[in-house]
Order: structure tokens, then sequence, then C-alpha cells
């Protein structure tokens, strides 16, 4: 999946209410504007295939995903979130942009076959909210990705 110059990455950050669902405190449509690849892994240092990504936010701010370094988990490989900043809203400042549209999955697939429990995402004043900026929707499997992504059910099944 690549990204590209100009193309419009919606991020949230999110407040995981639990048992209540998933509050978007803050939302930010982020316009690509430099791409790199090639940049070190945190603690290996080893150079990273995935692209790093640098824009302008809805909001004049300068975003960054991993621009300097990528960071490193076992568990996790960090495409679906941005680098770690302080301008966050509620009681904490540091926050961590997550891409809306995997947000949106993760919750999508938390909920698939549910029929209690079913966690819901709402914007601070209770409405719903849906990924905005360049991305596709698949309405068979509801979910989301980045514009020219396929819908990886539909691969599997086609
Ligand atoms: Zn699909």
């Amino acid at each position: 999946m690549a990204y590209v110059i100009g193309q419009k990455v919606c991020l949230w950050q999110e407040d995981i209410r639990h048992g209540m669902g998933v509050v978007v405190l803050k939302e930010v449509i982020v316009t690509v504007t430099e791409i790199k690849t090639g940049v070190p892994g945190h603690w290996s240092r080893t150079p990273v295939s995935s692209q790093s990504l640098r824009g302008i936010g809805d909001d004049g701010k300068v975003y960054e995903k991993h621009w300097e370094s990528w960071p490193e988990s076992q568990t996790n490989c960090f495409t679906d979130q941005w680098s770690m900043r302080d301008d966050g809203e509620g009681d904490d400042p540091y926050w961590t942009p997550k891409e809306a549209v995997y947000a949106y999955n993760d919750l999508s697939r938390y909920n698939s076959g549910r029929e209690v429990n079913v966690l819901v995402r709402t914007d601070v004043n209770g409405n719903s909210i849906l990924p905005k900026g360049d991305f596709v929707h698949c309405a068979v499997h509801d979910l989301y990705g980045h514009s020219g992504q396929c819908c990886f059910k539909c691969l599997i099944e086609g």
C-alpha cells in the first residue's frame, strides 16, 4: 500500500471508555506533503521499507509519521499510527494519532458477529463519526481503506 503526495489522511485521538465505547477527542485531516522510505528502525537501526510521512493538518500544524526512525515492537508494526505529540485534547496532552481507516476497521472487527456489548464510536458531542479524507469503503464487509487499496476480505474471497 502506497501513500501519495496530496493524499488526505484522517487522524483520530481516541478515548476508549470501558464498556461504553470510543470517543474521538480530536480529528485532524492531514494532507501529505513529503514521503520517504528507508528510515532506521528505532532499536535495530535497520532501514525499514515502510513510508515515513510528513504533512500539514487542517489545523495548520505539521504532522509526522515516523519521519526520523520507525518504532519497533514484537506485537505492533505501527503502520496505523503517527508519531506521538503533545497537543492532545482531554486530560493527557500526549497522544498518538491513529489513522481513522484502521481505527474504524479495528472496532468493526471487534463488533463483528456481536449482538450484545456492541461498542459505538462517537465524537465529543455523542454523534457518530466516520473516517474522512481520501478513502475507499467496502459496503459488503464494512471495512475502510486508503484510496487505491482493495478490501482484503474481498481479495481473500475473490
Ligand atoms: Zn470487502
